[in-house]
């Protein structure tokens, strides 16, 4: 514990952040730079508790309590060393993790968290400064061969964690970067894609192979690649999304959330828009808010990376409408620490200017004379009790129609895309999501899968710790065996 009464001499302090006027001018990430001594004060306001929580909040295990410590010494190569054992892209969490650890800090109970995500991005970043991420050139190669499908966060941890173990790695990618929603979903205002080459070029230097513009089950068929790879991992995401499909679902102007997303991280990479993110031409051409009246259909992240979006683009308004009731303003009583908690948020992008609603329902867009989106038909929902169980129900002569001409649909994604190669391989499903013991699918024990594409929709943090536990699932399969780092393993930890 670096300093004993740093907790109580400290106060919880972020990076400042570029203001909303400024930045909704351009796609560059919102934080200021930050002094390295005063990440040292924030380090020093952890507790080094009994118990640390934090561990079990976040899904990779991260041993907290340490790298906090060291970064209180300021000795960022033992910092960096301490998280690299469990997190393959701090760099990326550190950015836009949601931060579980934050929720279950026992400083919390009382005070305001450490600041845990934030000193991860320092820790990073300063290891890439101090030059102390290179490439390993002196892997042993067992000469096994592994193919990972979808280069999103999750497969890039396993090919990783894979080639470390001495497998040759082939990561295929349908789209023409890779990345997957780090790279197309997920804005450049939150991520820079610098920050995902940087590493990529630390991994292709280290011996990953990486295969864009390949649609697997199409460019290669399935039985290809059981019969070309000792193992095959499939970590394709859950890209099939939820729908709305009312009346007027097929007017110009209402569009898949990903459909706009993907699109304007082209534009910021230069890249042609002509093919979205699948690798599929686009019918839809250029979707732009800039002059329009957006409506943003569902309340989660993905909706308020449009909100970010829609206010670059220059629309005339943003507003965000939600099916659920206003999550309360603070930790709700449903959700007690160290759970995370069930409370209203607000982003970076709600803060540049977006009118929220909750409890709404949409009944139908509605067009004009040449099938342009005009305006959406909504109507207020309130809870009541039905037949003896609570309902959402529609509040009578609260129907009306707002002006729209840009429907964004951010209504979450259902599950993974099944048509293709995974009907091709004659995988099991659950609840729609590829069905895997331990990670191994049970129909093929020589093919596995994680990430979104076996759990859902979920978190990147998740789909970077889906990776490594499946990383060495494939490694005891090829090997009987595996020395990977198992979850919060380790002589750094504490529980
Ligand atoms: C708009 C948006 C914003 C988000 N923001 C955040 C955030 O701020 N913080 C956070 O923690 N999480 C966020 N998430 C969630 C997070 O991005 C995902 O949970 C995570 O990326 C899942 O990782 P994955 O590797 O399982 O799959 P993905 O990232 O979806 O990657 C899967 C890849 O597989 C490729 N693929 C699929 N099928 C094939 C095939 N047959 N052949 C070749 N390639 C294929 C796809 O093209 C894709 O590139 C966001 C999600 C979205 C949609
Ligand atoms: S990866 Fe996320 S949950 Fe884990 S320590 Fe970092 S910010 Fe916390």
């Amino acid at each position: 514990m670096g300093k004993p009464t740093g907790f109580l001499e400290f106060t919880r302090e972020l990076p400042k952040k570029r203001d909303a006027q400024e930045r909704v001018h351009d796609y560059k990430e919102i934080e200021k730079p930050y002094a390295e001594e005063d990440t040292q004060k924030q380090a020093a306001r952890c507790m080094d508790c009994g118990i640390p929580f934090c561990h079990n909040g976040c899904p990779l295990g991260n041993i907290i309590p340490e790298f906090n410590d060291a970064v209180y010494e300021q000795n960022w190569d033992y910092a960096y060393e301490i998280l690299a054992s469990t997190n393959n892209f701090p760099e990326f969490t550190g950015r836009i993790c949601p931060a579980p650890c934050e929720s279950s800090c026992v400083l919390g109970i009382n005070k305001p968290p450490v600041a845990i995500e934030f000193i991860e991005k320092s820790i990073a970043e300063a290891a890439f400064a101090r030059g102390l991420v290179q490439p390993n050139h002196g892997i042993k190669r067992t000469g096994k061969t592994v193919a990972i499908v979808g280069s999103g966060p999750a497969g890039l941890a396993a090919a990783a964690q894979l080639n470390k173990a001495g497998h040759t790695v082939t990561v295929f990618e349908r789209a023409d970067q890779i990345g997957g929603l780090l790279r197309y979903g997920i804005p450049d205002f939150k991520l820079e894609k610098w920050v995902i080459d940087r590493r990529l070029n630390v991994m292709e230097a280290e011996g990953v192979v990486f295969k864009t513009n390949t649609n697997v089950g199409e460019h290669i068929k399935a039985k290809e690649l059981l019969t070309d790879f000792d193992a095959v991992l499939l970590t394709g995401g859950s890209t099939v999304p939820r729908d709305l499909p009312i009346p007027g679902r097929e007017l110009k102007g209402v569009h898949f959330a990903m459909e706009f997303l993907s699109q304007q991280n082209k534009r910021v990479a230069e890249r042609p828009v002509e093919v979205d993110h699948r690798g599929v031409k686009y019918a839809n051409g250029d979707i732009l808010a800039t002059g329009k009246n957006v409506v943003v259909i569902g309340g989660g992240d993905t909706g308020s990376d449009c909100v970010g979006t829609s206010n670059r683009h220059g629309a005339k308004s943003v507003t965000q409408i939600e099916l659920m009731p206003m999550p309360p303003a603070e930790r709700a009583e449903s959700t007690p620490w160290p759970n995370w908690p069930m409370m209203l948020r607000t982003s970076t992008s709600h803060e540049e200017g977006c009118e929220r609603h909750w409890s709404i329902n949409t009944k139908a867009f509605i067009g004009d004379e040449n099938g342009n989106l005009k305006a959406l038909r909504i109507v207020d929902l309130e809870w009541q009790s039905v037949d003896g169980k609570m309902a959402m129900v529609e509040v009578p002569g609260s129907e009306r129609e707002i002006d729209c001409e840009l429907a964004l649909l951010a209504a979450g994604f259902v599950n993974p895309q099944q048509e293709g190669l995974l009907n091709a391989l004659e995988l099991e499903y659950e609840r729609g999501n590829v069905k895997a013991v331990n990670y191994q699918t049970t129909p093929n024990p020589k093919v596995f899968a994680a990430g979104d594409m076996r759990r859902g929709q979920s978190l990147v943090v998740w789909a970077i710790s889906e990776g490594r536990e499946a990383a060495r699932a494939v490694d005891t399969f090829l090997m009987g065996e595996s020395q990977l780092e198992a979850k919060a393993k380790s002589m750094f930890a504490t529980v």
